[in-house]
Protein backbone atom coordinates (compact mmCIF):
# COMPACT_ATOMS: atom_id res chain seq x y z
CA UNK A 1 0.00 0.00 0.00
CA UNK A 2 2.71 3.00 1.02
CA UNK A 3 4.70 0.92 -2.27
CA UNK A 4 1.68 2.54 -4.51
CA UNK A 5 1.18 5.70 -2.92
CA UNK A 6 5.14 5.99 -3.26
CA UNK A 7 4.87 5.25 -6.75
CA UNK A 8 1.97 8.12 -7.57
CA UNK A 9 3.37 10.92 -5.76
CA UNK A 10 6.73 10.40 -7.82
CA UNK A 11 4.85 10.40 -10.59
CA UNK A 12 2.36 13.61 -10.08
CA UNK A 13 5.59 15.33 -9.27
CA UNK A 14 7.16 13.69 -12.54
CA UNK A 15 3.98 15.38 -14.25
CA UNK A 16 4.54 19.04 -13.13
CA UNK A 17 7.42 19.01 -13.30
CA UNK A 18 7.76 17.93 -17.13
CA UNK A 19 5.00 20.94 -17.42
CA UNK A 20 7.32 22.98 -15.68
CA UNK A 21 10.27 22.26 -18.06
CA UNK A 22 8.16 22.27 -21.06
CA UNK A 23 6.12 25.29 -21.16
CA UNK A 24 5.10 25.32 -24.82
CA UNK A 25 3.56 21.55 -24.33
CA UNK A 26 2.04 22.95 -20.95
CA UNK A 27 0.27 26.33 -22.54
CA UNK A 28 -1.08 23.32 -25.63
CA UNK A 29 -2.17 21.42 -23.41
CA UNK A 30 -4.31 24.35 -21.90
CA UNK A 31 -5.40 25.61 -25.38
CA UNK A 32 -6.61 21.58 -26.11
CA UNK A 33 -8.74 22.00 -22.90
CA UNK A 34 -10.34 25.12 -23.70
CA UNK A 35 -10.47 23.83 -27.42
CA UNK A 36 -13.00 21.00 -26.03
CA UNK A 37 -14.95 22.93 -23.80
CA UNK A 38 -15.77 25.34 -26.36
CA UNK A 39 -16.85 22.60 -28.94
CA UNK A 40 -19.11 20.99 -26.38
CA UNK A 41 -20.49 24.16 -25.89
CA UNK A 42 -21.18 24.80 -29.20
CA UNK A 43 -22.60 21.50 -29.55
CA UNK A 44 -25.07 22.04 -26.99
CA UNK A 45 -26.31 25.28 -28.11
CA UNK A 46 -26.54 23.84 -31.73
CA UNK A 47 -28.65 21.01 -29.99
CA UNK A 48 -30.62 23.94 -28.13
CA UNK A 49 -31.15 26.03 -31.10
CA UNK A 50 -32.34 22.86 -32.94
CA UNK A 51 -34.69 22.21 -29.50
CA UNK A 52 -36.53 25.72 -30.08
CA UNK A 53 -36.18 25.74 -34.17
CA UNK A 54 -38.74 22.73 -33.59
CA UNK A 55 -41.04 23.68 -30.71
CA UNK A 56 -41.21 27.15 -32.09
CA UNK A 57 -42.38 24.83 -35.70
CA UNK A 58 -44.82 22.86 -33.37
CA UNK A 59 -46.32 25.86 -31.69
CA UNK A 60 -46.73 27.59 -35.24
CA UNK A 61 -48.69 24.23 -36.28
CA UNK A 62 -50.40 24.36 -33.18
CA UNK A 63 -52.06 27.58 -34.11
CA UNK A 64 -52.55 26.52 -37.48
CA UNK A 65 -54.81 23.87 -36.20
CA UNK A 66 -56.70 25.68 -33.61
CA UNK A 67 -57.12 28.15 -36.30
CA UNK A 68 -58.81 25.84 -38.41
CA UNK A 69 -61.21 24.58 -35.92
CA UNK A 70 -62.64 27.60 -35.25
CA UNK A 71 -62.28 29.58 -38.87
CA UNK A 72 -60.07 31.93 -38.53
CA UNK A 73 -56.69 32.98 -39.84
CA UNK A 74 -54.01 35.08 -38.96
CA UNK A 75 -52.11 37.38 -40.84
CA UNK A 76 -49.38 40.04 -40.99
CA UNK A 77 -48.31 42.43 -42.97
CA UNK A 78 -44.98 43.49 -42.77
CA UNK A 79 -45.12 47.48 -42.86
CA UNK A 80 -41.34 47.84 -44.29
CA UNK A 81 -41.22 45.55 -46.44
CA UNK A 82 -45.01 45.75 -47.66
CA UNK A 83 -45.19 42.01 -47.52
CA UNK A 84 -48.75 40.76 -46.62
CA UNK A 85 -48.54 37.11 -45.13
CA UNK A 86 -51.90 34.69 -44.29
CA UNK A 87 -51.17 31.65 -42.13
CA UNK A 88 -53.00 28.08 -42.53
CA UNK A 89 -55.63 27.58 -44.24
CA UNK A 90 -56.56 31.42 -44.59
CA UNK A 91 -54.95 31.89 -47.92
CA UNK A 92 -56.71 29.42 -49.44
CA UNK A 93 -59.96 29.72 -48.31
CA UNK A 94 -59.87 33.39 -49.41
CA UNK A 95 -57.76 32.17 -52.57
CA UNK A 96 -54.88 34.17 -52.57
CA UNK A 97 -51.04 33.35 -52.58
CA UNK A 98 -50.04 32.97 -48.63
CA UNK A 99 -47.34 35.56 -49.28
CA UNK A 100 -48.29 39.01 -51.33
CA UNK A 101 -45.59 40.59 -51.65
CA UNK A 102 -45.58 45.08 -52.22
CA UNK A 103 -49.30 44.78 -51.87
CA UNK A 104 -49.75 48.44 -51.03
CA UNK A 105 -47.83 49.20 -53.78
CA UNK A 106 -49.62 46.47 -56.05
CA UNK A 107 -52.75 48.60 -55.42
CA UNK A 108 -51.98 51.80 -56.90
CA UNK A 109 -52.06 49.69 -60.10
CA UNK A 110 -54.89 50.49 -62.15
CA UNK A 111 -55.97 46.56 -63.09
CA UNK A 112 -55.23 45.13 -59.75
CA UNK A 113 -56.84 48.11 -58.10
CA UNK A 114 -59.90 46.11 -59.86
CA UNK A 115 -59.03 42.88 -58.86
CA UNK A 116 -61.58 41.08 -56.68
CA UNK A 117 -59.24 40.96 -53.71
CA UNK A 118 -58.48 44.96 -54.15
CA UNK A 119 -60.77 45.61 -51.49
CA UNK A 120 -59.61 43.44 -48.52
CA UNK A 121 -55.93 43.79 -49.20
CA UNK A 122 -56.06 47.52 -48.82
CA UNK A 123 -57.97 46.46 -45.26
CA UNK A 124 -55.40 44.56 -44.13
CA UNK A 125 -52.27 46.67 -45.39
CA UNK A 126 -53.51 49.91 -44.00
CA UNK A 127 -51.42 51.20 -40.42
CA UNK A 128 -54.29 51.50 -37.97
CA UNK A 129 -55.84 49.36 -35.38
CA UNK A 130 -59.24 48.49 -36.31
CA UNK A 131 -62.02 45.80 -36.29
CA UNK A 132 -64.73 45.25 -38.96
CA UNK A 133 -67.63 43.08 -40.46
CA UNK A 134 -66.50 43.04 -43.88
CA UNK A 135 -67.88 41.12 -47.08
CA UNK A 136 -64.76 40.65 -49.14
CA UNK A 137 -64.77 39.46 -52.95
CA UNK A 138 -63.08 35.79 -53.46
CA UNK A 139 -60.90 35.01 -55.93
CA UNK A 140 -63.07 31.84 -57.14
CA UNK A 141 -66.27 34.52 -57.21
CA UNK A 142 -68.79 35.50 -54.91
CA UNK A 143 -68.65 37.27 -52.25
CA UNK A 144 -68.06 35.97 -48.40
CA UNK A 145 -68.62 37.74 -44.95
CA UNK A 146 -65.47 38.26 -42.22
CA UNK A 147 -64.57 39.70 -39.50
CA UNK A 148 -61.26 41.46 -39.02
CA UNK A 149 -59.72 42.66 -36.13
CA UNK A 150 -56.00 44.23 -36.57
CA UNK A 151 -53.32 45.30 -34.19
CA UNK A 152 -50.26 47.46 -34.50
CA UNK A 153 -46.81 45.96 -33.04
CA UNK A 154 -44.04 49.19 -33.00
CA UNK A 155 -40.73 49.55 -32.32
CA UNK A 156 -39.33 50.95 -29.54
CA UNK A 157 -39.46 54.50 -30.79
CA UNK A 158 -43.17 53.89 -31.36
CA UNK A 159 -43.25 53.48 -35.11
CA UNK A 160 -45.37 50.73 -36.56
CA UNK A 161 -43.52 46.91 -37.59
CA UNK A 162 -46.20 45.08 -38.32
CA UNK A 163 -49.81 45.41 -38.60
CA UNK A 164 -51.21 41.67 -37.14
CA UNK A 165 -54.94 40.38 -36.61
CA UNK A 166 -57.37 37.77 -37.10
CA UNK A 167 -59.96 36.94 -40.16
CA UNK A 168 -62.40 34.81 -38.78
CA UNK A 169 -65.19 33.59 -41.27
CA UNK A 170 -68.41 34.89 -39.96
CA UNK A 171 -70.58 34.19 -43.68
CA UNK A 172 -72.88 31.13 -41.79
CA UNK A 173 -73.32 33.80 -39.04
CA UNK A 174 -74.70 36.25 -41.56
CA UNK A 175 -76.67 33.98 -43.16
CA UNK A 176 -78.28 32.88 -40.01
CA UNK A 177 -78.79 36.26 -38.93
CA UNK A 178 -80.13 37.63 -42.39
CA UNK A 179 -82.67 34.90 -41.97
CA UNK A 180 -84.03 36.04 -38.63
CA UNK A 181 -84.21 39.54 -39.46
CA UNK A 182 -86.21 38.12 -42.33
CA UNK A 183 -88.60 35.80 -39.97
CA UNK A 184 -88.89 38.77 -37.64
CA UNK A 185 -90.46 40.80 -40.51
CA UNK A 186 -93.09 37.92 -41.51
CA UNK A 187 -95.87 36.08 -40.20
CA UNK A 188 -95.92 33.17 -38.91
CA UNK A 189 -98.83 31.50 -40.58
CA UNK A 190 -99.05 32.87 -43.73
CA UNK A 191 -94.96 34.05 -44.59
CA UNK A 192 -96.89 37.52 -44.98
CA UNK A 193 -95.05 40.93 -43.72
CA UNK A 194 -95.94 41.55 -40.35
CA UNK A 195 -97.79 45.52 -40.07
CA UNK A 196 -94.70 47.18 -39.48
CA UNK A 197 -92.54 45.65 -41.87
CA UNK A 198 -95.56 46.55 -44.78
CA UNK A 199 -95.69 50.02 -43.03
CA UNK A 200 -91.37 50.97 -43.22
CA UNK A 201 -91.59 48.97 -46.99
CA UNK A 202 -94.32 51.28 -48.08
CA UNK A 203 -93.30 54.41 -46.24
CA UNK A 204 -89.80 54.33 -47.80
CA UNK A 205 -91.14 53.73 -51.34
CA UNK A 206 -93.65 56.78 -50.59
CA UNK A 207 -90.29 58.77 -49.55
CA UNK A 208 -88.85 58.49 -52.77
CA UNK A 209 -89.16 61.19 -55.60
CA UNK A 210 -91.97 60.73 -58.33
CA UNK A 211 -93.44 57.52 -57.32
CA UNK A 212 -96.88 56.61 -57.83
CA UNK A 213 -99.16 53.46 -56.58
CA UNK A 214 -102.02 51.92 -54.95
CA UNK A 215 -102.55 50.73 -51.47
CA UNK A 216 -105.29 47.95 -51.14
CA UNK A 217 -106.88 46.85 -47.56
CA UNK A 218 -108.67 43.41 -48.35
CA UNK A 219 -111.07 42.40 -45.75
CA UNK A 220 -112.51 38.72 -46.19
CA UNK A 221 -116.33 38.79 -45.47
CA UNK A 222 -118.10 37.17 -42.17
CA UNK A 223 -115.29 35.03 -41.81
CA UNK A 224 -116.56 34.75 -37.80
CA UNK A 225 -118.91 32.64 -39.65
CA UNK A 226 -116.23 30.95 -41.53
CA UNK A 227 -114.67 29.61 -38.59
CA UNK A 228 -117.65 28.97 -36.85
CA UNK A 229 -118.93 26.26 -39.81
CA UNK A 230 -115.44 24.93 -40.63
CA UNK A 231 -113.87 25.51 -37.26
CA UNK A 232 -110.55 27.67 -36.95
CA UNK A 233 -107.77 25.15 -38.34
CA UNK A 234 -109.74 25.08 -41.80
CA UNK A 235 -109.91 28.49 -41.42
CA UNK A 236 -106.50 29.11 -41.02
CA UNK A 237 -106.04 26.70 -44.34
CA UNK A 238 -108.59 29.24 -45.10
CA UNK A 239 -106.09 32.26 -44.94
CA UNK A 240 -103.35 30.32 -46.32
CA UNK A 241 -105.37 29.86 -49.37
CA UNK A 242 -106.26 33.33 -49.80
CA UNK A 243 -102.20 34.64 -49.26
CA UNK A 244 -101.59 32.01 -52.46
CA UNK A 245 -104.39 33.81 -54.20
CA UNK A 246 -102.91 37.40 -53.29
CA UNK A 247 -99.76 36.28 -54.54
CA UNK A 248 -100.64 34.85 -57.62
CA UNK A 249 -102.44 37.92 -58.37
CA UNK A 250 -100.17 40.87 -57.50
CA UNK A 251 -96.76 41.47 -59.20
CA UNK A 252 -93.26 39.87 -57.48
CA UNK A 253 -91.91 43.40 -56.60
CA UNK A 254 -95.60 44.37 -54.87
CA UNK A 255 -95.48 44.62 -50.96
CA UNK A 256 -98.61 42.38 -49.57
CA UNK A 257 -98.89 42.03 -45.66
CA UNK A 258 -101.61 40.74 -42.99
CA UNK A 259 -102.52 43.14 -41.08
CA UNK A 260 -104.42 40.83 -38.73
CA UNK A 261 -106.94 38.54 -38.33
CA UNK A 262 -108.47 38.01 -41.84
CA UNK A 263 -107.58 41.40 -42.70
CA UNK A 264 -104.39 41.63 -45.55
CA UNK A 265 -102.96 44.82 -47.52
CA UNK A 266 -101.41 44.78 -50.94
CA UNK A 267 -99.25 47.91 -52.18
CA UNK A 268 -99.38 48.08 -55.86
CA UNK A 269 -95.52 49.98 -56.92
CA UNK A 270 -95.33 52.06 -60.07
CA UNK A 271 -99.07 52.15 -60.88
CA UNK A 272 -100.12 55.71 -62.32
CA UNK A 273 -103.90 54.01 -63.55
CA UNK A 274 -106.80 53.59 -61.64
CA UNK A 275 -108.65 51.12 -64.28
CA UNK A 276 -105.93 48.89 -63.73
CA UNK A 277 -106.19 49.13 -59.83
CA UNK A 278 -109.70 48.47 -60.78
CA UNK A 279 -108.78 45.45 -63.19
CA UNK A 280 -106.90 44.19 -60.23
CA UNK A 281 -109.73 44.51 -57.72
CA UNK A 282 -112.15 42.69 -60.04
CA UNK A 283 -109.71 39.46 -60.64
CA UNK A 284 -109.14 39.16 -57.22
CA UNK A 285 -112.60 38.94 -55.89
CA UNK A 286 -113.61 36.55 -58.50
CA UNK A 287 -110.00 34.68 -58.04
CA UNK A 288 -111.28 34.19 -54.08
CA UNK A 289 -114.47 32.91 -54.59
CA UNK A 290 -113.31 30.53 -57.28
CA UNK A 291 -110.31 29.29 -54.96
CA UNK A 292 -112.74 29.11 -51.81
CA UNK A 293 -115.60 27.35 -53.79
CA UNK A 294 -112.85 24.39 -55.07
CA UNK A 295 -111.10 23.86 -52.17
CA UNK A 296 -113.40 24.50 -49.49
CA UNK A 297 -116.98 23.49 -50.90
CA UNK A 298 -117.82 27.14 -50.14
CA UNK A 299 -118.12 30.36 -51.87
CA UNK A 300 -115.70 33.29 -49.33
CA UNK A 301 -115.97 36.52 -50.36
CA UNK A 302 -113.77 39.54 -49.78
CA UNK A 303 -114.06 43.40 -49.43
CA UNK A 304 -111.51 45.83 -50.99
CA UNK A 305 -110.68 49.54 -50.11
CA UNK A 306 -107.95 51.20 -51.86
CA UNK A 307 -106.37 54.17 -52.57
CA UNK A 308 -104.51 55.64 -54.96
CA UNK A 309 -101.14 57.15 -54.05
CA UNK A 310 -97.96 59.20 -54.76
CA UNK A 311 -94.68 60.16 -53.42
CA UNK A 312 -94.20 62.64 -50.60
CA UNK A 313 -97.80 60.71 -48.36
CA UNK A 314 -97.33 59.38 -44.82
CA UNK A 315 -98.28 56.21 -44.30
CA UNK A 316 -101.03 56.53 -42.10
CA UNK A 317 -103.13 59.05 -43.81
CA UNK A 318 -103.11 56.15 -47.09
CA UNK A 319 -103.79 53.74 -44.91
CA UNK A 320 -106.98 55.86 -43.05
CA UNK A 321 -108.21 56.39 -47.19
CA UNK A 322 -108.48 52.70 -48.06
CA UNK A 323 -109.60 51.96 -44.82
CA UNK A 324 -112.61 54.23 -45.28
CA UNK A 325 -112.86 52.72 -48.58
CA UNK A 326 -112.99 49.29 -47.47
CA UNK A 327 -115.95 50.44 -44.83
CA UNK A 328 -118.03 51.94 -47.62
CA UNK A 329 -118.09 48.68 -49.28
CA UNK A 330 -118.96 46.56 -46.41
CA UNK A 331 -121.73 48.69 -46.09
CA UNK A 332 -122.33 48.61 -49.34
CA UNK A 333 -123.48 44.88 -48.73
CA UNK A 334 -119.28 43.97 -49.04
CA UNK A 335 -118.32 41.09 -52.12
CA UNK A 336 -116.81 44.23 -53.98
CA UNK A 337 -114.09 47.47 -53.73
CA UNK A 338 -114.30 51.38 -53.82
CA UNK A 339 -111.35 53.01 -55.06
CA UNK A 340 -110.66 56.59 -53.90
CA UNK A 341 -107.51 58.75 -54.81
CA UNK A 342 -105.82 61.19 -52.63
P1 LIG B 1 -116.84 41.24 -41.85
O1 LIG B 1 -117.52 40.76 -43.07
O2 LIG B 1 -117.48 42.45 -41.29
O3 LIG B 1 -115.39 41.41 -42.01
O4 LIG B 1 -117.07 40.11 -40.77
P2 LIG B 1 -116.02 39.13 -40.12
O5 LIG B 1 -116.74 38.01 -39.51
O6 LIG B 1 -114.96 38.75 -41.09
O7 LIG B 1 -115.46 40.04 -39.00
P3 LIG B 1 -114.01 40.54 -38.76
O8 LIG B 1 -113.31 40.77 -40.03
O9 LIG B 1 -114.09 41.70 -37.82
O10 LIG B 1 -113.38 39.32 -37.95
C1 LIG B 1 -112.28 38.62 -38.32
C2 LIG B 1 -112.31 37.28 -37.67
O11 LIG B 1 -111.20 36.52 -38.09
C3 LIG B 1 -112.21 37.30 -36.16
C4 LIG B 1 -111.53 36.02 -35.80
O12 LIG B 1 -112.46 35.05 -35.38
C5 LIG B 1 -110.94 35.54 -37.10
N1 LIG B 1 -109.50 35.38 -37.02
C6 LIG B 1 -108.57 36.29 -36.68
N2 LIG B 1 -107.33 35.77 -36.75
C7 LIG B 1 -107.48 34.47 -37.16
C8 LIG B 1 -106.56 33.41 -37.42
O13 LIG B 1 -105.34 33.52 -37.31
N3 LIG B 1 -107.07 32.22 -37.82
C9 LIG B 1 -108.43 32.04 -37.96
N4 LIG B 1 -108.89 30.87 -38.36
N5 LIG B 1 -109.29 33.04 -37.72
C10 LIG B 1 -108.84 34.22 -37.32
MG1 LIG C 1 -113.66 40.14 -42.02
Amino acid sequence: MDVTKAAAATQEVSLTEYLRGNPEQGILLGILVVLVFMVAFLAWYACLGKWQKRMTVLEHERCIQLCELSNECFFQYDVKKDRLCFSGHGAQNLGYEPRIDRASSLLEQTEWDKSPEAGLIRYLTEVREDSQELQARLLKGGTRWFQITKKLVVDGRNRPVYVVGKITDIQQLMEEKELWADKAKKDGLTGLYHPNASRDLIQNYLDGRGNKGAFLIIDIDHFKGVNDRLGHLAGDQVLIGITRVLQQTFRKDDIIGRLGGDEFLVFMAGVRDRKIVEKKCRVLCRKVKEYTEQEHKEKISVSVGAACVSSGMHYDKVYKAADSALYVVKERGRDGYEIVGL
